[in-house]
């Protein structure tokens, strides 16, 4: 299980003549992050401190207070799993708070660790302050998430340039905006956490996202869980007993993705797990995933056709269909896209680096770099977004709670768009704007937005006109203005209720709070990441190689005390040497 992968070509410092800002893009991903750069005319990944493209989106602290982000905190999910979060990209937007230790994080926040470190990283590389990049969110993000990341890069002190959809970010990977022909690509992205389906069209030399849909509560993710599960049951464990175990837990979630992993390229995957003194074997092929797995495999056939229906083109028209995101690597998932398209999809791009070199890519399109092509980008709002109305249905009858669209989904943006409302009642005082986004007539069942109070002067019902114009960035930010026509008077939106829309004063206070963490030195991160893998090891294991793993962490810690750091070098050396040559599979490094 690792996660380290290389780049394409590396990263090197700029060249004096380059003058400007470094073209950052960023994937902020569920599982894992990574950052990339434009440089020499194409986007290129920049390594973190262990050398790896991608860093887990793992944050923990530890013993000392240390902020811990990447594949130190990955490795003390299982010894350390209260002190460490991941997976919070799907909170985001939330009010849901992660407990890490002594201390309270929220998602945004967790989320802006994981940005920081990126930046260090390619402060490093570039040899050069970083404070802006495109940043990627699903295309599914609604206004709340989007928030939620601009509120994290802004308290990683990195400017967002741009918030671009991932699948938008995958096309131009795949070099979209490069073609010269008129093209479309679908793009399939499932990812650890989301599932994004996007139509990307090229015309004229504008591109365009004709649709996108997806599932926000879709990914690899749910994949390893039904593993899990089916594990859990041939070993003989309960769910009561994984409750009240986090540890094993962990362990049993790491068993699975690792076989889950291996079911990519292996037709069986079998071997024995032990716990507690306990010992089972365990079994899983192919077809046996594929029986676990059919109600997952049947929920991504629906945003897909929902996007080829949206973008009113036939399947046979697309010219691509291009695959990202970790998940993507499962046959059966290649196999169900092949099988949905009647051609094989194209993964020539690593799906896990696509994403950020496509955010790379747009912020040099934003920058104009001599290098690209003028080519427009234009994007789609993925859902509507509108206000509560009351309708008249007879003399005396009205239906309350209906959803009247301002912007309709897959509208191009940025989009400014107005509608006309009247007062329902005589003498009506204040008019009550609930914004809402969703394709349901009810707004019961859309998701409630913010609200907007417009006082009105008291007239007869339907005599005041009071006129609401949606503004939907590029970034995917709302705002919205409310002018009464018969005084002239507008108001604008302020969401309530928004867990991770910060005041200005809320933002630079959380940003104090987390410059005053302490955030686990850089150069040091080998040693650590050495000192967690030997602690992991301990925590999972038992008997001699419990003992040993404990004679070669006091030793490495002995290594550490003299400060030397040639001594620590060689010692490190020696002990990563050591910890190759064991034999620890399936949870080994
Ligand atoms: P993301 O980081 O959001 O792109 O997604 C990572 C997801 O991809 C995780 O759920 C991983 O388990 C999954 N993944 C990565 N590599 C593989 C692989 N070789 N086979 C199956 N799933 C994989």
């Amino acid at each position: 299980m690792t996660s380290a992968s290389q780049g394409p070509s590396p990263v090197e410092p700029p060249s004096p003549q380059r003058a400007g800002p470094p073209l950052i893009g960023i994937d902020l991903g569920t599982t894992h992050s990574a950052i990339a750069c434009w440089q020499g005319g194409e986007p290129r990944l920049i390594p973190n401190a262990l050398g790896h493209t991608l860093t887990p989106s793992v944050v923990s602290v530890d013993e000392a207070g240390h902020v811990l982000v990447g594949q130190a905190a990955q490795d003390r999910r299982i010894s350390h799993p209260q002190q460490t979060a991941e997976v919070f990209k799907r909170a985001m937007g939330s009010a849901k708070r992660f407990r890490l230790g002594a201390r309270e994080f929220g998602p945004e926040e967790l989320s802006s660790l994981v940005l920081g470190s990126l930046k260090r990283d390619a402060e490093a590389a570039l040899g050069q302050a970083i404070h802006e990049a495109v940043i990627s969110v699903p295309a599914y993000f609604n206004d709340t998430q989007r928030k939620a990341t601009k509120v994290a890069a802004e308290l990683a002190g990195l400017r967002v340039l741009r918030l671009i959809n991932e699948p938008t970010a995958a096309a131009l990977a795949f070099g979209l905006h490069r073609r010269n022909d008129e093209t479309s690509f679908l793009v399939f992205d499932l990812g650890g956490g989301t599932f994004d389906v996007s139509i990307v069209e090229l015309f004229d030399g504008v591109v365009e996202v004709k649709a996108s849909t997806g599932d926000n509560y879709l990914g690899g993710e749910d994949f390893t869980q039904a593993v899990a599960n089916a594990l859990m049951q041939q070993l003989g464990l309960t769910p009561q007993r994984l409750e009240a175990d986090g540890q094993l837990r962990n362990r049993l979630h790491g068993l699975a993705e690792h076989v889950k992993r291996a079911l990519s390229t292996e037709k069986n995957v079998r071997g024995r797990f032990a716990w507690d003194g306990q010992e089972r074997d365990y079994a899983l092929d192919e077809a046996t995933l594929e029986t676990l797995c059919a109600d997952l495999i049947a929920r991504l056939r629906s945003p897909v056709e929902r996007a080829v229906r949206d973008s009113r083109l036939r399947p046979d028209a697309l010219s691509h269909v291009v695959m990202v995101g970790g998940a993507s690597r499962m046959p059966l998932v290649r196999k169900i896209v092949t099988r949905m398209f009647g051609r094989f999809p194209d993964v020539s791009i690593d799906p896990d680096h696509a994403i950020a070199l496509g955010a790379a890519t747009q912020a040099a399109l934003i920058a104009q770099d001599e290098a690209l092509s003028e080519v427009l980008m234009t994007d789609v709002c993925p859902y509507s977004l509108g206000v509560e109305v009351s309708e008249q249905i007879s003399a005396t009858q009205s239906v309350h709670g209906l959803f009247s669209p301002v912007i309709e989904r897959n509208t191009v943006v940025p989009a400014s768009r107005t509608g006309t409302y009247h007062t329902v009642a005589d003498g009506q005082r204040v008019l009550a704007l609930n914004v809402y986004q969703g394709e349901h007539r009810f707004v019961r069942d859309n998701v409630h937005l913010g609200s907007l109070t417009v006082p009105v002067p008291p007239l007869k019902r339907g005599e005041v006109t009071v006129e609401v114009r949606f503004t939907y960035d590029v970034s995917g930010l709302l705002e919205i203005d409310a002018t009464v026509v018969n005084t002239g008077e507008t108001h604008s939106l302020a969401l309530l209720g928004n867990a991770s829309s910060l005041s200005e004063e809320e933002v630079a206070q959380r940003k104090d709070n987390l410059a005053r963490l302490k955030i686990h030195p850089r150069d040091d991160m080998p040693n650590k990441v050495v000192v967690t893998r030997l602690e992991r090891l301990y925590a999972e294991h038992s008997g001699p190689l419990r003992e040993a793993v404990g004679r070669v962490l006091t030793e490495f810690m002995a290594a550490l005390a003299t400060q030397d750091p040639e001594h620590i070098a060689r010692d490190r050396k020696r002990v990563s040497q050591w910890l190759e040559q064991l034999d620890v599979s399936p949870l080994g490094p």
